[in-house]
């Protein structure tokens, strides 16, 4: 059978679409890209997507066009929240909640089209950890690790925890055993993946367990934290991860409001003073970290001047670059309630004005890197420029020449121009083997 798939959303939904495929593949089926014939698709749906209700139906219209007759099948935190109405849409052939995401080959066996479509939608509290790891959609040389999912906080503004479930997350001796596999798959970086990651809790291990782990490990990888909650981070990780020649020095911890007052209507878990001691930390232990943040604008009640300490706060800090989302009132989340709602049209020109703030940012913290020296592992290559691209460890984009049959693996360049055009800094390859083979040393106070 032909097979192909579609993911909405997350990293994490990536990674696990790109799971599915691995079994599909390993069942004997043939994989086909998404939009060309076949004979099934699985759709792998986002919550956070905005109208994901619309996003869904246009998809699958796309499917008919070119595939009539494929079976159909939808899955993730949309249609684990909202299974009724992914049924309703016509075409659908089966319907597949969280728990079963990762089971699909196993729950359905026959790929004909349905009269009538059939749901597979149990509650999320019995959901355990499934495994998946994945490539980076856009490289050959990163890959995320599954090793925490769900999230027992209860973010006002959050589906995730409906349509994830509770945390759980991998057995810690399973860990060196991936990260071995990925070796061997040539990948040289991994990046650690998760719901709530910092929350990663095992029999007795927790995250910063993992972390020991990894710098025990004998691997030449090189190892990114996905993002963690602010109130997880402490002086312990933060230590660790200074004086460490395997994790890098890239810390994505999400804000959400530079305001107190908005922070406790969020129900975020952690004051603003306590995110700005982390922040100040993480830059006093490595001068050269690059630290993003997430921000929501227009979260019902935002007041101006609530979005101006928001603005302030990240003005005035080292942030090296912000992912900024317009608030949307989501079902079945208290924030949906929520009074003060505010105009589409503020929401959107909040995230304007913080949108160039972090370009800016973007711009004054890749400049402050220009006349170092960092590994960057190569991903792409762009054949009208003659230039190679990938990233820093502490998350520079850079661009260097060099020939087109360069071995995957990470080198060693001097950062020398910022360029306006791509984004990225411009940077040569430094010949010193001696530098080539070992990471850069990190400061430490
Ligand atoms: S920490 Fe908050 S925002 Fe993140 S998944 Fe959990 S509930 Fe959602």
């Amino acid at each position: 059978m032909r097979i192909s798939f579609h993911t909405l959303g997350c990293k994490l939904n990536y990674s696990e679409t790109s799971q599915l495929r691995d079994q599909y593949e390993k069942l004997g089926h043939e994989i086909v890209p998404f939009g060309n014939e076949t004979d099934a698709v699985i759709i792998n749906t986002c919550t956070v997507t905005e109208n994901a209700d619309t996003e869904c139906r246009k998809i699958i219209r796309k499917i008919q066009q070119v595939s009539p007759e494929a079976f159909i099948g939808v899955t993730g935190c949309y249609a684990q929240l909202k299974s009724h109405e992914i049924a309703s849409i016509p075409g659908v052939d089966a319907v597949i909640g969280t728990s079963d995401k990762l089971r699909i080959d196993e729950i359905i066996s026959d790929y004909s089209k349905r009269n009538k479509p059939e749901l597979h939608v149990s509650s999320v509290d019995d959901a355990i950890f499934s495994f998946s790891q994945s490539a980076d959609e856009d490289s050959r040389t990163r890959a995320f690790l599954k090793i925490q999912d769900g999230c027992d906080y209860s973010c006002s503004f959050c589906t995730i925890p409906l349509a994830r479930g509770k945390s759980r997350s991998i057995d810690i001796s399973e860990i060196p055993n991936r990260i071995r596999q990925l070796e061997e798959q040539e990948y040289h970086e991994i990046i650690l993946s998760g719901i709530n990651l910092g929350d990663y809790s095992h029999d007795d291990s927790s995250f910063i367990d993992v972390l020991h782990l990894i710098e025990s490990l004998d691997t030449k990888a090189r190892f990114r934290i996905g993002s963690i909650e602010p109130n997880l981070v402490n002086e312990l990780i933060l230590r660790l991860i200074a004086s460490s020649n395997k994790i890098v020095p890239h810390l994505h911890m999400p804000l959400q409001s530079g305001s107190q007052s908005v922070l406790k209507r969020m129900k975020r878990r952690y004051k603003i003073s306590s995110y700005y001691d982390n922040l100040i930390l993480c830059k006093q232990l490595m001068p050269h970290a690059c630290i993003g943040a997430d921000v929501i604008v227009g979260f019902p009640g935002e007041t101006d001047q609530e979005y101006e300490e928001t603005f302030t706060f990240i003005e005035q800090l080292p942030f090296s670059y912000l992912h900024v989302f317009t608030y949307s009132e989501r079902d079945n989340t208290p924030a949906a309630n929520y009074d003060d709602s505010i105009p589409m049209r503020i929401r959107k020109l909040r995230n304007a004005r913080l949108r160039a703030l972090s370009d800016a940012k973007r711009r004054v913290f890749y400049e402050s890197q220009i006349g170092s020296s960092h590994k960057v592992i190569p991903e792409s290559f762009d054949e009208s420029t003659g230039f190679w691209r990938g990233w820093t460890e502490n998350y520079v984009r850079v661009q260097f020449s060099g020939t087109q049959f360069l071995n995957m693996q990470p080198y060693a360049v001097h950062l020398e121009q910022y360029d306006h055009v791509s984004g990225t800094v411009t940077s040569t390859l430094l010949e010193d083997p001696q530098l080539n083979n070992g990471y850069i040393q990190l400061s430490v106070i």
